[in-house]
């Protein structure tokens, strides 16, 4: 791929900037992080802000309501919205990085035309029901079970880690509908309606005091058989879909906002030398390495988007990307704290930063290396889809 920008990508550019410039400021501050039904109303009034100003979806093909914008418009787009400062994705994270492709690589024609626009426009939320208490790693082994009863699968069981399910509609749900085929034989992926009758949802508390995620029970909960996406027991190669897209191409927002995390830490290294001295002025070197890094991995999943954009889907590379992107993500909140210094145990503000925020976003980013798979998995991944390495036993 040719990395650099046409004049038709500068213009572009100029175009979103200038919307971002006014949109941005117009919609104001994010509301508590504990208050979650305002943190929908405010996520999703934003992404129709985007969808009104036809900028939502523009990966999305036109067919299916998006802009189907080349990829050096996407990346543009990306790094444009980085540079405002603009909304984080928040509650419209599933539907839009992971469930939205699913549905236009392996949905029908009636699920699409129901759900592709109402992602787009903010209207439903989504979240997924992968993971259960003896299944995260080893996903296939999920036990809540779906029995076919008439038009309906009736399912029970119970999933985890289920993020923003107390805030969604819709969820995607792997379920077993096959208990005597080889494991990874006997699933299905749903389409579940959150608001249907035996749907228990019940958030959990975290380390940074905020309820990220939920338990999701399912008492005989009747799905309607339309709601399945591809065919009964082939649900693990369409899982493998949804987590191409979240691994390869879903945190390419995250990774553009390194960015500028890292020149806030070089800011912040400056703000903290008069008090500390030498032992901040050696973090420089740390720093420029971090900005390297990032490059690099901007690099890379720009490799990984445009391999999307030509195959449909992204590549194992998406393990990669996932991976680095953790790890730096960590590396990054750690060095925030060592610049702090002391004051990250309380409140104060340092170069226009809060110190508290330094101190919640290092909790929170130890989170990075476990969700979509943890480093370990995405190294097994990388040994035997990349590099051809046998399985170890
Ligand atoms: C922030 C966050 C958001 C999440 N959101 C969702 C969500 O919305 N929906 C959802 O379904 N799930 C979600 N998850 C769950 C996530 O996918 C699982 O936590 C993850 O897959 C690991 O599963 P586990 O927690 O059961 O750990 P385990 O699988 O029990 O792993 C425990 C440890 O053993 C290691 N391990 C396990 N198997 C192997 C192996 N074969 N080789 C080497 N090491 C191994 C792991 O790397 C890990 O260190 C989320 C998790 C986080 C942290």
């Amino acid at each position: 791929m040719d990395l650099r920008y046409s004049s038709e990508d500068e213009a572009f550019r100029a175009e979103i900037r200038a919307w971002m410039e006014g949109a941005v400021a117009a919609h104001g501050t994010s509301p508590p992080l504990d208050d979650w039904p305002a943190r929908r109303a405010y996520d999703t009034a934003w992404q129709r802000k985007l969808h009104d100003a036809g900028l939502a979806g523009i990966a999305w093909p036109r067919a299916y309501g998006g802009r189907g914008l080349p990829i050096s418009q996407q990346l543009v787009y990306l790094e444009e919205y980085a540079r405002a400062g603009a909304p984080y994705i928040g509650v419209n994270f599933v539907g839009l990085m992971h469930a939205g492709p699913t549905l236009i690589a392996e949905g029908s024609d009636a699920q699409r035309a129901f759900h592709l626009p109402r992602i787009l426009a903010g209207e439903s939320v989504w979240c997924q029901g992968f993971s259960e208490p003896q299944a995260g790693s080893d996903l296939a082994s999920l036990r809540t079970r779906a029995e076919r009863r008439g038009d309906a699968y009736v399912v029970t069981g119970q999933k985890i880690w289920s993020t923003r399910a107390h805030v969604a509609d819709y969820c995607e749900l792997l379920v077993r509908t096959d208990a005597d085929a080889p494991k990874h034989g006997g699933i299905t992926w749903l389409i579940l309606d959150m608001r249907l009758p035996g749907v228990t949802v019940r958030p959990m508390r975290t380390i940074d005091g905020e309820s990220h995620f939920c338990e999701v029970f399912l008492d005989e909960v009747r799905v309607p058989i339309e709601n399945r996406v591809g065919a009964e027991n082939d649900g693990w190669r369409v899982a493998n879909v949804t987590l191409r897209f979240e691994r390869g191409t879903a945190f390419a927002q995250h990774i553009i906002t390194l960015r500028s995390q890292v020149r806030r830490l070089a800011s912040l290294a400056k703000a903290r030398r008069g008090e500390r001295g030498a032992a901040v002025d050696d973090r420089r070197r740390r720093i420029g390495r971090l900005d390297a890094s990032v490059e690099a991995l901007w690099r890379m999943t720009q490799m990984c988007i445009s391999e999307a954009e030509r195959t449909g889907a992204p590549s194992p590379l998406g393990s990669a990307v996932k991976l680095r992107y953790s790890e730096l993500s960590q590396e990054i909140a750690e060095l925030a704290v060592r610049i702090v210094g002391r004051p990250v145990i309380g409140a104060v503000e340092i170069d226009g930063v809060r110190t508290d925020e330094v101190a919640r976003e290092y909790l929170w980013s130890l989170q990075a290396t476990i969700a979509a798979g943890t480093s370990q998995i995405q190294r097994n991944l990388i040994a035997q889809r990349i590099l051809g390495m046998p399985k170890g036993r």
